[in-house]
């Protein structure tokens, strides 16, 4: 069932005008999992895909439903729906539609909660064919009557695991309830865990499972660093590291909106003290209004912003391939969180490199987050320094006392990393639809309107 990997777009079934529209962008090369999602979505497959952010799967569902939209004079009902799970991740998908769907009139609508409801209620009013959304603004607007769902030919599940972290599990079934049942279903996800494969057995008709994750994984081309730290002096070896790498674009992530605030307020203190390093910090977090996010983020796509403090929740929707540093502060609770934060460095194979501060009883956490990514994270010696300094005869580099709590002490020694290696996580063959398979009606759409 498998071809071989199409290394330019040209080798892909895509219109002249898809074909522009790419070469506009600057793309010649479709990523892993655009050559291997979009050549199935075109022919109407269901698609189970498991790809992290970062790697251009966006895209790979963007693409081919661009390719087979009826124009809005003949199809005056949403053609495609595609659910994501925050705000920041609508605006950048229908950002990335925008931008693809180039040289061809095309309806897009976001419709995410905190975005102002008159202007959605407007934009669907005019007609649309593709909406991109929230779960709850969704059902919102399915509530008010102002979105129809029997036009929609495709749905996507974007980021899904999110979604289901969120607890949008019941508002996804009662979309997908309503949709036209003979639709095509794209579900993308970073895990395919128990939850995910339940839900693509409900509502998916055998699809082709597609499983990027290990090739093309983000965080697998990111250096990967931790320091251990006890937490009175993180601030300092904050600083130290700031001075050591000065980053071109950074971000630092940290656990609560408080602390946040306060570090943004700690950083701005210490370069208004440096004018000459001329280093602007700004911060991000849920308390601020989203005309005050969108401008944050279109700061630092213009980089007018060096380093930006963030909270998880809005962090994860950035999308600037110039970041160059990621630092956790604070650690995150979950590992899809560190994969999260440390995948908005290395966007589409550029370098990138993070760091996390690991505290004393921390060592548990760090050893999760290897065993998820399959790779042990190489210690930065900015943590020996500071151990040094403390002159604490017990904080010598891989003592209990250090980082404790986990498997992972006894694997490190002085002579750094060992050879562990996790077992990896059992994958689901790919390519199982049939090739008997009556398509939906995606199948029969052809590219009529862009030819
Ligand atoms: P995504 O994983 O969809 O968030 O995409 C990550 C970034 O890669 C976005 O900035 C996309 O615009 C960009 N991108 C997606 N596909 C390609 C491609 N084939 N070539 C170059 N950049 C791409």
């Amino acid at each position: 069932m498998t071809s071989p990997m199409p290394e330019h777009f040209s080798e892909l079934p895509l219109s002249p005008v898809m074909q522009r529209a790419l070469a506009q962008v600057g793309w010649s090369k479709p990523s892993p999992i655009q050559a291997r999602v979009i050549p199935h979505a075109l022919e109407g497959y269901d698609i189970l895909g498991q790809a992290r952010t970062g790697t251009g799967k966006t895209a790979s569902f963007a693409i081919p439903i661009l390719e087979q939209l009826d124009p809005l004079r003949i199809h005056p009902l949403p053609q495609a729906l595609v659910l994501v799970p925050t705000r920041e991740l609508a605006h950048q998908v229908h950002g990335e539609f925008v931008k693809l769907a180039e040289g061809c009139p095309t309806e897009i609508v976001e419709v995410a909660g905190g975005k102002h409801m008159q202007k959605q209620l407007k934009a669907l009013g005019h007609g649309v064919q593709v909406v991109v959304g929230t779960p709850g603004r969704v059902i919102d607007h399915i509530e008010r009557g102002s979105l129809r769902l029997g036009g929609i030919w495709c749905v996507v599940l974007d980021e899904a695991d999110r979604m289901l972290d969120i607890g949008f599990r019941p508002s996804i079934e009662r979309i997908l309830r309503r949709c036209p049942e003979n639709r095509q279903t794209m579900l993308l996800s970073a895990t395919l865990d128990e939850r995910i494969r339940d839900l693509a057995n409900r509502y998916l008709f055998e699809p082709v499972v597609i499983d990027c994750s290990d090739k093309d994984v983000s965080v697998e081309t990111i250096e990967q660093r931790f320091i251990s730290i006890s937490k009175d002096r993180k601030q300092e070896v904050l600083f130290e590291l700031l001075e050591r790498e000065q980053p071109p674009q950074a971000i630092i992530f940290c656990r609560t909106k408080i602390g946040t605030a306060k570090l943004h307020r700690q950083l701005e203190r210490y370069y208004v003290n440096r004018p000459e390093r001329k280093v602007r910090v700004e911060t991000i977090h849920g308390d601020m209004s989203q005309p005050q996010r969108d401008e944050v983020f279109k700061a630092l796509r213009e980089n007018k912003i060096d380093i930006l403090v963030a909270t998880d929740v809005v962090g994860r929707g950035i999308d600037v391939s110039s970041i160059s540093h990621i630092i956790n502060y604070d650690m995150p609770d979950e590992c899809d969180d560190y994969v999260h934060r440390v995948g908005r460095t290395g966007r589409m194979g550029r370098s990138g490199i993070a760091f996390s501060f690991v505290g004393k009883d921390q060592g548990y956490l760090l050893t999760e987050i290897e065993q998820r990514i399959n790779r042990m994270l190489e210690k930065d010696p900015l943590s020996e320094a500071v151990g040094k300094r403390r002159a604490s005869p017990a904080a010598s580099e891989g003592s209990a006392s250090e980082v404790s709590g986990s498997r992972w002490i006894d694997s490190r020694t002085a002579d750094g990393p060992t050879d562990r290696q996790p077992e990896p996580q059992s994958d689901l063959p790919f390519g199982t639809a049939p090739a008997s398979r009556t398509l939906g009606r995606a199948k029969s759409r052809g590219s009529v309107r862009r030819r």
